[in-house]
């Protein structure tokens, strides 16, 4: 299969595939899903500079990536990887898929309970059967502790959030999509999440087929599976011997919050706090990591990544958080709302991704005061603008205000669309989109009545 064909169909980069891209081979690393200590941060902070350009990347999936590297650099980033604990080896990453959890588990007070040690134990199962390298790259699972932090909007093939009744904890188990749409199959116990996960993975793999076009995601697999067929395979108890409000082949339906806040969270000033960070546009300088690793060991924490493309650093008292605060704004990081950059998604655009014949990021910078305009009437929430390299529209997928799409070195608009939707304005430079913008903004505040 040539490249851009494995592109086209979820190729995810790994260490073992590197992605080409426009400035250099890409690499996603496989880290602990649970929490980053400084001495990772550093370590991968000093491979970013030593085999990269010293750019790295905060995915959707919480997971860091490397960019830059080259054929002549990535025997030396293999090498300095084997040495880092916790970080997966190539081998064991190719049948590891994505296992996001809540990113403050352990720490959230409102958590049903502390999902970390189930997440490590499914990534030891995922990591040690080989039958499950055949599951499609980009197929993932979702473990949810019930707390303020919820995966509810995050889309995933397996999901596992928990829930009380009484005193007895349970966790519900729902397949395909994110909670609102993802339709559940029933209840098992915390002690059984990894072996169920597993074994729906493995029945996924039997039921899709080796066809050309088998199923890649389980929310296909399910319009031409019966879900009985699936809840089965695993001998899941009945939902209905947990709660008889929840109807069995559908669940429940989740609120699509919009992910985890820049601010210092805690309740007593002796209590552990975190600090959410964000990053602009998700990507980091080594020289920030390197900062954030800085910060978080001057008191003994750690750092979560989220699904969010946010940070937590977490595991601190509140009084010293304050200090880390104020250090990571000076190192450019976004600590605190209302900030312009957290109304745009953008892609990386020109140079480093070859399809792109716009500066996205550069533009992006130059149009936050209208995206903050246009986040007030956008149905996704935060995200008002989304400048897009081409239609493929990496950044974001759900529906976005107002969303500009490069071609020819020029932008495309497209309104209350994503970037492949039709345009209504085509051909436009930078000066001309942002008076375009503008406009809408100003139209909408005609439409409130506001000045
Ligand atoms: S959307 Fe951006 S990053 Fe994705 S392929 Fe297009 S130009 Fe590249």
């Amino acid at each position: 299969m040539s490249v851009a064909a494995e592109m086209r169909r979820g190729w995810c980069p790994s260490v073992a595939r590197p992605m080409p891209t426009g400035d250099g081979l890409l690499v996603r690393l496989s880290l602990p899903a649970d929490s980053l200590p400084p001495a990772l941060l550093h370590a991968i902070a000093s491979c970013a500079r030593r085999f990269g350009n010293g750019l790295v990347d905060l995915t959707r999936r919480g997971n860091l990536q490397l960019r830059g590297l080259s054929e002549v650099t990535m025997p030396g980033l293999i090498e300095a990887l084997s040495s880092f604990e916790g970080v997966a080896s190539p081998h064991e990453a190719e049948s590891l898929r994505d296992v996001m959890m809540s990113p403050l588990s352990g720490l959230d007070p409102k958590a049903i309970c502390d999902v970390r040690p189930i997440v490590r134990a499914l990534r030891e199962k995922l990591a040690g059967e080989a039958s499950l390298r055949a599951l499609p790259a980009k197929f993932c699972f979702t473990v949810d502790d019930g707390g303020d932090f919820g995966l509810d909007q995050i889309a995933a093939d397996i999901r596992f959030k928990a829930r009380r009744e009484s005193s007895d904890i349970f966790f519900m188990v729902a397949l395909g999509g994110c909670e609102g749409e993802a339709r559940g199959i029933g209840g098992c116990a915390p002690s059984s999440v990894p072996e169920i996960a597993v074994a729906l993975a493995r029945t996924f793999l039997n039921l899709r087929g080796a066809s050309k076009d088998a199923p890649r995601r389980m929310a296909e697999l399910l319009k031409r599976t019966e879900i009985e067929t699936l809840s089965r395979s695993v001998g899941l108890l009945s939902l209905s011997s947990h709660r008889s409000d929840i109807v069995e082949g559908a669940a429940s339906p989740g609120l699509r919050e919009p992910g985890p806040p820049i601010t210092m969270i805690y309740r007593r000033e002796e209590d552990p706090a975190s600090i959410g960070i964000a990053v602009p546009f998700g990507q980091l300088t080594a020289d920030q990591l390197d900062d954030i690793a800085n910060q978080t060991e001057a008191f003994g924490g750690e750092v979560r990544l989220t699904p969010w493309r946010t940070i937590f650093v977490a595991n601190r008292s509140a009084i010293k958080a304050v200090n880390t605060d104020y250090r990571l704004e000076n190192s450019g990081l976004i600590t605190r709302e209302p900030d312009p950059r957290l109304n745009i998604a953008a892609c990386p655009g020109k140079p480093a991704c070859a399809r792109s014949t716009v500066l996205t990021r550069e533009n992006a910078r130059m149009l936050g005061s209208v995206a903050q305009g246009l986040r007030l009437s956008s149905p996704g929430g935060v995200i008002g603008l989304h400048v897009s390299g081409c239609a493929k529209g990496c950044a974001r997928s759900a529906v976005t205000k107002a969303t500009l799409v490069g071609r020819d070195g020029r932008y495309d608009l497209v309104i209350d669309g994503v970037a492949h939707d039709p345009p209504v304005r085509e051909g436009l430079t930078l000066e001309e989109a942002k008076i375009a913008l503008e406009q809408i903004v100003e139209a909408m505040w005609a439409e409130r009545g506001e000045p």
